[in-house]
């Protein structure tokens, strides 16, 4: 069953450490649902299965008003056949979960909410520039639940200086304690053009401490495993089978379709990337025009896509998929490839699947890169 990613590019307020692509104006919203209906219009004949996934990301999708999710909703269940099971999820801030948009939400066929916690300290959240408070962090939580939305999972970072350890313990605490079946965790990167780096860059903030993020990434997968919790990709942990079905159905490779600005699709040998500005794209839409660019993935494309994606995941990469899928020549490279990182218990082979050990989690992109296949001329 394919998936459908749709970008809502708006936010309340900036936070320090992001890159992802919103506006803080919400002055063309309307527009931008026109357009976004227009656009999964413009797509239809893409998808010719049944939609098993449905999930809108930003940016913050809450900031949008329930009757411009509604018309979203009434385009999709025109257009696309979508399963009855189907897991629908909505990215939500804990500020923006009220309980008239909770009672509204609930009114739309969303069944999951992602819920950007990030922290149950008011210091550290006022330190990331989050529009939110660490009360409406628990009570946006403990709302959901009461209103019935059962299958919730909040996102929580790691790493940043004024994280202290004991910190770090309470908020893995307290997230166990709100018994929510899922939980990212993210360790914060410092991506180039944010506020964060111009602020590490003039001197103003201290740089992140990779050892520091290292212990609290340590922590939490024990934490997580004695609560019960399977760590089933690098940032993701869910009780036993309550994982992210858009996001495991996109490390496995399987189609989706990009909706929104920024947004990126997969049909299962193109990647579609959608404009990131909101004009831009606006403009496009509204002359009928699709506003994308299309990378054609070649097949060590798509299979070093597989190796950085799979060795993420508890599933790991599976040998026997590289040589029925890619050929003897790359099969035969990666068992060569993997030498070195078994040799440094960095990986573990069980029968034809390569996975992580503790300690190779902490260094996953590194032995990704390492394993990556290069083109001939690239050697
Ligand atoms: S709410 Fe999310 S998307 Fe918006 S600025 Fe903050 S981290 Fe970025």
């Amino acid at each position: 069953m394919a998936g459908i990613y749709i970008h809502i590019p708006f936010c309340k307020k900036a936070c320090t450490y992001c890159d992802f692509h919103f506006s803080t104006s919400l002055k063309y919203a309307e527009e931008m649902t026109d357009a976004i209906c227009k656009e999964l219009i413009l797509k239809k004949g893409r998808i010719t299965e049944q939609v098993g996934s449905i999930y809108f990301g930003g940016g913050t999708p809450s900031v949008l008003d329930t009757p411009y999710l509604a018309r979203i909703f009434h385009t999709l269940t025109q257009h696309y056949s979508i399963a009855s099971d189907a897991e629908i999820t909505i990215e939500t801030n804990p500020d923006d979960l009220t309980a008239k948009k909770i009672s509204e939400l609930k009114q739309l066929p969303v069944n999951r909410f992602s819920i950007g916690t990030q922290s149950f300290f008011d210091e550290d959240l006022l330190w990331m520039n989050r529009a939110h408070n660490a009360n409406e962090a628990e009570t946006s939580i403990k709302r959901s639940q009461d209103a019935g939305f059962e299958n919730l999972s909040i996102d929580l970072i790691y790493g940043y200086p004024i994280l202290t350890d004991l910190k770090w313990e309470h908020n893995i605490r307290k997230a166990i304690e709100l018994q929510t079946p899922h939980i990212s965790a993210y360790s914060l990167t410092v991506e180039p053009k944010t506020v964060l780096a111009s602020n590490i860059r003039k001197g103003r903030q201290v740089p992140i401490n990779d050892d520091q993020s290292a212990e609290q990434f340590q922590t939490l997968i024990q934490k997580l495993d004695l609560a019960g919790f399977e760590h089933y990709e690098i940032s993701n942990y869910s009780l036993p089978g309550k994982y992210a079905v858009h996001n495991t159905n996109y490390w496995r490779g399987v189609p989706y379709l990009g909706i929104g600005p920024s947004a990126h699709g997969f049909d299962g040998t193109n990647r579609y990337l959608n404009i990131a500005n909101n004009p831009r794209y606006l403009e496009q839409l509204n002359k009928d025009r699709l506003a994308e660019t299309v990378e054609e993935l070649t097949q060590l494309d798509r299979l070093n896509e597989y190796i950085m994606t799979a060795l993420r995941t508890m599933w790991g990469i599976d040998l026997e998929k590289i040589k029925a899928s890619y050929g003897k020549t790359f099969y035969e490279e990666t068992v060569y490839n993997i030498k070195p990182f078994l040799e440094r218990n960095w990986i573990t082979q069980q029968e034809q699947k390569i996975l992580l050990t503790p300690e190779g989690k902490l260094f996953a992109d590194h032995i990704a890169s390492e394993l990556f296949l290069l083109d001939e001329h690239e050697k």
